[in-house]
């Protein structure tokens, strides 16, 4: 591997020149088909042709202005956005990470407002929140926390899935002031949580006058049958934060608040350069428009289940396999012993898979996968799991 880049990240030894929409293509010329898009990110499918329009003419015209000056493509998203969403407001930055950068930051202004010295955020055990310090500070996992020390201040964790936790918490606790949570734990191993999780969650913050904070980052964009996974459990955060398939491929983080959470921010409070510019805003338009148009949340949940289906009928009684999780295209099939080696097998395959909470088959295809793509995927992590 290229000594020249910091090995942050332990990569296959295959990289691709071409995307078609569910399939990728090697220098040799191989196609692979991806279940993975680039971790939930390319939910269009690759080589999209109304996204690549959409940079192209952009990118004719305007790229980037900043902030200092009003942006109509950013304030045409942010209006699609807060139909879409029911919030009020938003911030846009270029990452999960800095979205929920500044969900952290409301939760500390409310706070600070409120005059409790030391706010606290409630945040859950296997959480992935992303890997700024105060980020990976909410993230539930030791090993994305070692060597880091001293995390940022300000947290404190519970399991994931227990509400009684919580109201443990906030009877003992005065200086809690937001919860904040995966609505389902994509790097935590696709775990869903019962079906009152949420509206108990909901119910918690408004008996202790708490900020809802949902990191839809994973879920969001339509992945799980609703544009929002909230939507699907019909309750309303305060705050809530998206990233990965909203640009399609392009660096795009939003943070969106409503109500009292959505008036904490004032001129000077937050920023970025790059954030919002017109080019990321064009694109992501058209990724909302296309997912509107192609219903591509509807398909998500019809292929979604049609996938689940298949693996609870070939998989579901294997001695091999833990279970089989699933919410439209986010699904997780958890094996009874680490599976790394999946990964490389699957490849050879010509299948792009992921293996994550180091027994999860975690697939994240795109939203715009065929039925006959889907059984394709099916077929081989089927094989996979039959012969591991
Ligand atoms: C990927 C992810 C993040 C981090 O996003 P980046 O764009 O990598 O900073 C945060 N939260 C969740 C749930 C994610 O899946």
């Amino acid at each position: 591997m290229d000594s020249s880049i910091m090995p942050t990240y332990g990569r296959q030894d295959i990289s691709f020149v071409k995307g078609e929409g569910s399939w990728l293509i090697d220098s040799k010329g191989n196609r692979y088909l991806d279940a993975l898009s680039g971790i939930a990110v390319v939910i269009l499918g690759h080589a999209n042709q109304a996204v690549a329009d959409a940079i192209k003419n952009q990118a004719n015209q305007l790229i980037h202005t900043s902030n200092l000056y009003r942006i109509p493509n950013q304030e045409k998203l942010a209006d699609q956005l807060q139909r879409i969403s029911g919030m009020d407001n938003m911030f846009f930055g270029n990452s999960g990470a800095e979205a929920n950068e500044c969900a952290i930051k409301i939760a500390r202004l409310f706070g600070n407002r409120k005059s409790i010295k030391n706010p606290l955020i409630v945040v859950a055990d296997s959480s992935f929140h992303g890997r700024t310090l105060a980020t990976l500070t909410a993230t539930g996992s030791r090993k994305v926390h070692a060597g880091f020390e001293p995390l940022v201040d300000g947290f404190i964790r519970v399991p994931f899935n227990d509400l009684n936790a919580i109201q443990n918490i906030a009877e003992n606790n005065k200086n809690v002031v937001s919860i904040f949570v995966e609505p389902i734990q994509g790097e935590g191993g696709i775990r869903i949580p019962d079906r009152n999780y949420l509206q108990g969650l909901r119910k918690i913050c408004d008996d202790n006058e708490w900020l809802l904070m949902l990191d839809e980052i994973q879920t969001g964009n339509g992945r799980t049958g609703s544009f929002f996974c909230y939507q699907n459990y019909d309750v309303c955060p305060d705050v809530a934060t998206l990233a990965k398939g909203l640009g399609n491929g392009l660096p795009i983080g939003v943070c969106l608040a409503r109500g009292k959470a959505s008036e904490l921010m004032q001129p000077g409070n937050h920023g970025s350069t790059f954030g919002g510019n017109p080019l990321v805003c064009q694109v992501a338009s058209t990724v909302l428009d296309q997912i509107h148009k192609l219903n591509l949340t509807k398909r998500a949940e019809e292929v979604g289940a049609r996938m689940v289906k298949i693996f609870r009928g070939r998989l579901g009684d294997l001695n091999a396999v833990k279970e089989i999780r699933g919410m439209g295209l986010m699904i997780g099939i958890e094996l009874n012993k680490p599976c790394p080696e999946l990964v490389e097998i699957a490849l050879g395959k010509g299948l792009l898979i992921n293996v994550t909470a180091e027994n999860v088959i975690r697939l994240l295809p795109p939203l715009t996968i065929s039925d006959k793509e889907a059984d394709n995927i099916c077929e081989i992590v089927c094989e996979l799991v039959e012969s591991s």
